[in-house]
């Protein structure tokens, strides 16, 4: 068993990732090859349930309403389309489901509700189910763990530094506000980052920093390349190298041994040889369908091609943390109490985001 410290720091994580490359690499394989079986690959499914419109500036979004970006807004899908959407993902392979909506924070009401529904619908189907909907408190999320949520995503996105420069709209307390009260809960935690938003490497090795200290470190950690979309304030932004990411998964591999660690966003950039890299490295999970939330993403077909060519097995639901019991609504313990929490807005400048929403209010 490796040991699972919480006490990284920054120069310790930066060390790891700049070693030269074989010692990384082997370092994290054999840390991956105790703690998981490397021939696994959790494959989820991404629906983005509520899209666009979305009241938060940050950079790296096609959602922002701010900005002026292809994206077509749709409000929040019925429980039967979902129900429809996850069958056809269980059917291609996929044990959980990831649903998304563009919203700054979950509100109490229908909309919610909705969304409960939702939860005991797919965790019926025997599929974990998981949300990323914003900022909750803490009874918003036990709401969610008795309709059977299997985790919650919140990413940390970048260092707490870096932040500033990449969202005005809230602060990283907020984030990590919404973490614990996620952790007051039996749901799952998944919490992870974008690199190649124009941040240091030190900011890399920050973000690790937050999520390896957490106690309970994430169950599952998201690991990003920003996909540059047109009328974003990171629009220019060249996709970042291979290498980076797989020093990124491998460093992420050893300084949290028992978590999943997802290659996500801007696998479409990578090469098959790239990807099977970052496998080796010690991803054992991956977005399928081809589209994660607004973003091109490869199909399925081509997934599962990439899977049968490396001998990689699609993992079961459940494998990790027991299947969460649903209550229905009329027995629930959690009730809706209309709350209005206070969650921060910094509101500084940031000068990118500034010119994007300046561009795109002079497109329409
Ligand atoms: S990342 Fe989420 S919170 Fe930020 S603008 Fe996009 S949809 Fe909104």
């Amino acid at each position: 068993m490796s040991e699972v410290r919480h006490n990284w720091s920054k120069q310790e994580i930066l060390d790891i990732y700049n070693k030269p490359l074989m010692d990384l690499l082997y370092e994290a394989a054999t840390i991956h090859r105790q703690e998981h079986d490397p021939n696994t690959v959790q494959v989820s499914t991404l629906l983005s349930i509520k899209t666009g419109g979305c009241p938060e500036d940050c950079g790296y979004c096609p959602q922002a309403a701010r900005y002026h970006t292809d994206v077509e807004g749709n409000d929040l899908m019925s429980v039967q389309q979902v129900k429809a959407q996850a069958l056809r993902a269980k059917s291609s392979g996929s044990s959980r489901v990831c649903m998304g909506a563009a919203w700054r924070n979950v509100k109490d009401g229908p909309e919610f509700d909705q969304v409960l529904e939702m939860v005991r619908t797919i965790n019926k189907l025997d599929m974990e189910v998981c949300c990323t909907l914003g900022m909750i408190t803490e009874n918003q999320a036990q709401r969610l763990a008795e309709a059977g949520l299997y985790a919650y995503n919140h990413n940390l996105d970048t260092s707490e530094d870096y932040y500033k420069d990449v969202i005005s709209t809230r602060a990283f307390e907020d984030r990590l506000d919404t973490i614990e009260n996620v952790r007051k809960t039996n749901v799952t935690v998944c919490s992870g980052g974008i690199i190649g938003m124009g941040e240091a490497l030190e900011d890399r090795a920050g973000m690790l920093v937050a999520l390896s200290t957490l106690s309970p470190q994430p169950e599952s950690v998201p690991i990003n390349a920003l996909v540059a979309v047109e009328g974003t304030p990171m629009e220019d932004i060249e996709p970042v190298s291979i290498w980076d990411m797989v020093r990124m998964v491998a460093t992420t591999r050893i300084v949290m041994p028992n978590t999943q660690v997802r290659l996500s966003a801007g696998r479409t950039q990578m090469s098959r040889e790239g990807q099977a890299m970052c496998f080796f490295a010690g991803a054992n999970s991956i977005f399928a369908g081809d589209k994660l939330l607004t973003t091109p993403n490869p199909d399925v077909n081509e997934d599962m091609e990439m899977f049968k060519m490396l001998g990689l097995n699609p993992q079961k639901p459940f494998t990790k943390v027991s299947q969460p019991k649903t209550v229905e609504a009329q027995d629930s313990e959690y009730q809706n109490l209309g709350e209005k929490p206070k969650w921060t807005r910094p509101g500084h400048k940031i000068e990118r985001n500034e010119a994007a929403k300046e561009k795109a209010k002079l497109s329409k």
